[in-house]
Parts: C-alpha cells; sequence; structure tokens
C-alpha cells in the first residue's frame, strides 16, 4: 500500500522524470539546431572560399586588361610615330635626308630609348653608324670602337635568318644587347632592291614593357620603309644626275652651234659681200661689152660681115644672159644681207598675174603653151614689193613655161583665200620632179638633172631669189610635184582685205 510519502516521493520522481525527459529533448533539439548550424557555417565557409577566389580573378583579369590596354596604346603610339615618320620619309629625295627624319622623340613614340642604324659602304662593303640616338657622348665611342655591329651584320647577311628567329639565337642576343646597352631590343635589316644594305637596331630600357612581335612587326615596317625611301632617292638622284649630265650637254652643244652659227654668220656675210662686189664690178664691162655690139651691130662704125654679126648677136645674147646672172646675184646678196628695202603696198593678185603673162607672151607662145588664170578680178588684195612680186611671178610661171612639154603645155595660176593670207598656187603639166629634189631646188645654183636642163640654160638662182622674197615677208614657199605629171608651187602673202 502507498503511502503519502510514497505518494509525494513517486510523484517527485515523475516530475523529475518528466523535467530530465523534457531537458533531453530540449538537449537534443539544440544539438539538432547546432548541426543545421555547423552545415550552415560550412556552406558560408565555402561561399566566402569563392567569392575570395572570384575576387582574385577579378584581379587578375583587371591587371591583364591594363597590361593589355597598355601594350596597345604602346602599340597604337608606335603606328603614329611610325606614319609620321612614313609621311616625312614619303617626302624626301635625298639619300642623307632619309636619316634625318628619324629623331629621339619618334623613336620614343615607339616605344624605345636607343637606337643605332648602320649603312653598308658600297665601296668596300663595311658597315658604318650612320645614325644613333638616345647614347652619351662617351657611350658612343665604345659603340663606334666595338666590331658587334659588323658581327650581327655579317650574320644577318650570311644566314639571311628571320628577325624572329635571329632573336631567339642567344649568341645573337647577347651581342645585340651589349652593342645597344639595353635588355629588350629588336632588329631589323634595312633591305634595298639589291639586297640587304644596313640594320636598325632599337632598344628599351629594362623597365620598360618587354617587347611584343608587334614591336618586332612595326620595326620592320620602318625598315622596310627606309629600304624603299633609299632606293627612291637613289633613283631619283640618279634620273637628276643625269638630268643634270643631259643639261649641260645641251648647254654646251647649244654654245658650240652658237659658235658655228656665228662663224657661219661671218662666212655667209663675206660670201655675200664677195658676191655682190664682184657683180658690182662685172656689170661696168659687161655694160660696156654690151653697148660695143649694140654700136656694131647698128654699123655705124662700118658694114659688119654676116659671120662676124652672127657672132655679134651671140655676145649679145650671152651678154643679156650674163647680166641676168649678175642682177640676180646682186639682188640675192641684197635680201641676205638685209640691205633690200621692200616697199609694201596693197596689189590686185589679178593684175599681177595678167602683167606676168604678159610678159611671158613670147616664150608661152614659142612652147605652144596656154595658160590660164582662175583668180576673181575683184578679191581681196595682197600685201607686197610691186617689183619683187611681179619678179616672183615671172620666175615661177616662167619655170613652168620651161619644163612643160612643148605643144601641151598647160599652166593654172589660182589663188586660196585663207583667214589673213592669200595662198597663190602657180601649177603646170611639166616634167615634175621628185621629193628629194623638190626641198632642194630652193638652194643656190641647184639644178635637177633632168632632160630639159641638159639643153635649156639656167643658173639654178631663179628660185633662191623668189624663196628670198617671200622669206623677206616672213611667209612660205613650196613645191610639190610628181614626175612626168608637173609641180606646184605655192607660196602665201598677207591679203589686205
Ligand atoms: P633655173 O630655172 O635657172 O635652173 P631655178 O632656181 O629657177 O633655176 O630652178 C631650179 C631648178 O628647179 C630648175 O633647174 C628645175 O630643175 C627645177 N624647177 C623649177 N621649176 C620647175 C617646174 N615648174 N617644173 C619642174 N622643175 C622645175
Amino acid at each position: 500500500m502507498t503511502t503519502g510519502t510514497e505518494i509525494i516521493f513517486s510523484s517527485l520522481g515523475l516530475a523529475s522524470l518528466f523535467a530530465n525527459i523534457s531537458l533531453a529533448i530540449t538537449l537534443f533539439l539544440k544539438y539538432k539546431q547546432l548541426g543545421q548550424l555547423n552545415k550552415v557555417t560550412a556552406s558560408l565557409k565555402q561561399s566566402l572560399e569563392e567569392m575570395d577566389e572570384q575576387a582574385k580573378m577579378i584581379v587578375r583579369t583587371d591587371l591583364q586588361l591594363n597590361k593589355t590596354q597598355e601594350e596597345l596604346d604602346k602599340k597604337v603610339g608606335g603606328l603614329y610615330a611610325l606614319q609620321k615618320l612614313s609621311q616625312s620619309l614619303n617626302k624626301t629625295l635625298d639619300q642623307n635626308q632619309v636619316f634625318v627624319c628619324i629623331n629621339q622623340n619618334l623613336i620614343e613614340e615607339m616605344g624605345f630609348q636607343k637606337c643605332l642604324i648602320y649603312a653598308e659602304d658600297s665601296s668596300h662593303g663595311k658597315i658604318y653608324l650612320k645614325y644613333q640616338t638616345g647614347y652619351p657622348e662617351q657611350e658612343i665611342t665604345r659603340i663606334k670602337n666595338t666590331t658587334s655591329a659588323e658581327e650581327l651584320y655579317s650574320i644577318i647577311k650570311k644566314k639571311n635568318l628571320t628577325l624572329s628567329s635571329l632573336s631567339a639565337e642567344s649568341n645573337f642576343r647577347k651581342t645585340a644587347g651589349s652593342l645597344l646597352g639595353a635588355d629588350s631590343f629588336v632588329i631589323a635589316p634595312i633591305v634595298k632592291k639589291e639586297g640587304i644594305i644596313g640594320l636598325i637596331l632599337l632598344g628599351a630600357s629594362s623597365q620598360e614593357a618587354t617587347l611584343t612581335e608587334g614591336d618586332e612587326e612595326i620595326i620592320s615596317i620602318l625598315a622596310s620603309q627606309i629600304g624603299q625611301t633609299l632606293d627612291n632617292a637613289e633613283l631619283f638622284e640618279a634620273a637628276y644626275r643625269h638630268h643634270q649630265e643631259l643639261e649641260k650637254k645641251v648647254i654646251e652643244r647649244t654654245k658650240e652651234l652658237n659658235e658655228t652659227l656665228n662663224e657661219l654668220k661671218i662666212l655667209s656675210r663675206r660670201k655675200t659681200d664677195f658676191v655682190s662686189a664682184v657683180s658690182h664690178e662685172l656689170r661696168t664691162p659687161l655694160t660696156s661689152i654690151k653697148g660695143y655690139v649694140s654700136i656694131l651691130l647698128t654699123e655705124k662704125l662700118g658694114k659688119v660681115p654676116p659671120e662676124v654679126k652672127e657672132r655679134l648677136i651671140k655676145i649679145n645674147r650671152h651678154s643679156d644672159e650674163l647680166t641676168h646672172l649678175v642682177n640676180d646675184m646682186l639682188d640675192i646678196a641684197r635680201i641676205e644681207s638685209g640691205k633690200f628695202e621692200m616697199k609694201l603696198q596693197s596689189l590686185n593678185l589679178y593684175n599681177i598675174a595678167e602683167t606676168a603673162l604678159d610678159l611671158l607672151g613670147p616664150q608661152l607662145k614659142d612652147k605652144g603653151a596656154s595658160a590660164k588664170i582662175t583668180i576673181n578680178p575683184r578679191s581681196p588684195g595682197i600685201l607686197a614689193d610691186k617689183t619683187q612680186i611681179d619678179r616672183v611671178f615671172i620666175n615661177l610661171i616662167g619655170n613652168a613655161v620651161k619644163f612643160v612639154p612643148q605643144e601641151m603645155g598647160l599652166i593654172k595660176i589660182s589663188a586660196l583665200e585663207l583667214t589673213d593670207l592669200i595662198q597663190i598656187n602657180i601649177s603646170d603639166n611639166g616634167i615634175g620632179m621628185n621629193q628629194e629634189d623638190c626641198q632642194r631646188i630652193f638652194e643656190e645654183f641647184y639644178r635637177v638633172d633632168n632632160t630639159i636642163n641638159q639643153t635649156v640654160k639656167g643658173t639654178g638662182l631663179g628660185l633662191t631669189l623668189v624663196k628670198n622674197i617671200i622669206r623677206e615677208q616672213r611667209r612660205k614657199i613650196w613645191a610639190e610635184s610628181k614626175i612626168n605629171q608637173g609641180s606646184t608651187f605655192s607660196f602665201t602673202l598677207p591679203s589686205t582685205k
């Protein structure tokens, strides 16, 4: 049987049991919560680690981007400097000026501090320092005294290696680096049409960003640009030298020609003076011969036997021919010496032609030839010296009569109105002549070797006189002819319309 105390005790025990149970439950629940908390903490830790990793990656990427940006800036700077240099090089036509275009600023804009340019001396094949920048005096002396550049040059020339393979060779790198006094550098051969003729070396100090392939590209473009400019300048210099030589030759030749021309002028003047003096001297005795012959022929001094008369008539004819020749020679000499004064006036062309035909009437009749003037009597006048233009017409028509066939001769005198001039044509259906003779008949004493000239006498001076008269008025005279078909003599004179 259970007592009250026992009941109290058992109640207390129960309560404590419950309390323990609830404690245990609470503890269990707390423990569970703690486990969950640990899990959360672990996942938080992981997240934090991941975030840290990402942050590091972002920083790395940013650094990378900055570097790339720097490189890009450098490349753009290099390209900009290269473009500036190209512009100056393109304007350069002097080989020495090519190296003046390169300067420290440009080198720095390309991302370098030091530059050495070597060029080959074609006379002995060795290279010499053509340009340097970025070095103090004592350094330049060191550079000039070392043979490193020659070593590098002979390697490049002998092996003909590419730039990148050269840079990869450690010996090559060492020599180049110590020559330049730089850790990072680029070397490029300067190539002209005939091959490698020099070297360009550019160096950057170690603090600078390391050189990239882009730098090599830029420098090889620069080197080839220098090579091309040197080629162009050489071509220009050669062309210029050639031009100078030609000009010198032309000047010398012109001087010689002028001297010859002056000598010829002096000779021609002497000849003209001589001809005119002799002609004058001949005129006086000729006039007396003709006078005496005329007196004898009148038989005032006594009867002249027929056989003597016949001889006297011949003397008279020959004297006439001689007088004609002497007069022509005198006129040619006078025109050539400039002592001939033309009295220009407006003349009717038709009248001149008609007068000439009237004068030559007997010859035309003898030859059985006909002549036709196809000039409008009212056509504009010509400006000429009356006496001289009559001589021109008489000479030309007289020749036409001389060279047309017996009984079949046809002579035409026509005119063509040009802008300010009148072209006069005198044509015939005579013996004609070839092209070469056509050019030469205006020369003094030139006569074509043909059947008519072998029998009919002439001086070869008529056309020279005609040419001189026309030329005196600064006009032209020319002949067109075909053998056995005929000739046309044409000349121009100013019209007075
Ligand atoms: P010439 O008549 O005294 O020989 P010119 O100076 O008048 O001298 O003429 C030179 C030459 O030109 C003539 O000898 C002749 O051979 C040639 N010639 C001139 N006119 C004619 C013509 N109309 N037809 C063919 N030949 C001509």
